[in-house]
């Protein structure tokens, strides 16, 4: 199963993509958390994104298809895997299909997480991550069950991202209204795309997503 989550950034992609890593295991393809990779390692690609990035811009199609191409030919995703901020702009999905053509596989089901404006605001700025193992954690809404300390590997060290402060958010808001959200049509017409409830909790997304997975099974 080739999957698809759409969605702006605070939606909740990442959180339902490691939860469908842990039912399906379905590999989580995480372009951002790609870019990230190529930042911290310090490579030309990394301190090319790492500018962009920072602005609350999207990264140039041309890096993330290649990424993107290289990374779903790994044995790992051969049992399926789902793309986590990937496709974001209308050239990145129309290469997205030509390159699973190529490899002969398909797009299953586009999962598209509705939330509103103002809770994405509140979801970016109280967003960290465990240091160690990546578990993403909220200030209000996903605090770790022993304070301090991460739920999934007992590490005690978190980590913030740089671009998750006000200011940067609305550069970003306002690539996924221009760049990524006119990419919803391209898939409607396709049949691909589901709409699911991203305001209600964690829980209930996931639910939501397990119902809209028994449908489109392929
Ligand atoms: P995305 O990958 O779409 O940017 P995340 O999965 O990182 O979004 O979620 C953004 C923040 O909101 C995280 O801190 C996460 O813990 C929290 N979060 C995720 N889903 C929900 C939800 N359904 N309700 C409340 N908070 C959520
Ligand atoms: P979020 O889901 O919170 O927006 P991501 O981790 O998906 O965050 O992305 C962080 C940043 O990485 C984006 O703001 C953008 O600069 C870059 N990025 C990630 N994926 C893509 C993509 N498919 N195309 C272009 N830029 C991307
Ligand atoms: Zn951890």
């Amino acid at each position: 199963m080739k999957l698809i989550l759409l969605g702006p950034p605070g939606a909740g992609k990442g959180t339902q993509a490691k939860r469908l890593y842990d039912r399906h295991k379905l590999v989580q393809l995480s372009t951002g958390d790609m870019l990230r990779a190529e930042v911290a390692s310090g490579s030309e690609l990394g301190k090319e994104a790492k500018r962009v990035m920072e602005a609350g811009q999207l990264v140039s199609d041309e890096i993330v298809i290649n990424i993107i191409d290289k990374r779903i030919d790994a044995p790992d995703c051969k049992s399926g895997f789902v793309l986590d901020g990937f496709p974001r702009t209308e050239k990145q999905a129309i290469a997205l299909d030509e390159m699973l053509t190529r490899k002969g596989g398909k797009i299953d089901g586009v999962i598209e997480l509705a939330v509103d404006e103002d809770a994405l605001v509140e979801r970016i700025s109280g967003r960290f991550a465990c240091a160690k193992c990546g578990a993403g954690y909220h200030d209000k809404f996903q605090r770790p069950k022993k304070e301090g300390v991460c739920d999934v590997c007992g590490s005690t060290e978190f980590t913030r991202r740089k671009d998750d402060n006000a200011e940067t958010v609305k550069a970003r808001l306002k690539a996924y209204h221009e760049q990524t959200a006119p990419i919803l049509p391209y898939y409607r017409k396709k049949g691909l795309l589901q709409r699911v409830d991203g305001m209600a909790d964690p829980d209930a997304v996931t639910q939501e997503i397990e119902r809209v997975l028994s449908r489109i099974r392929p």
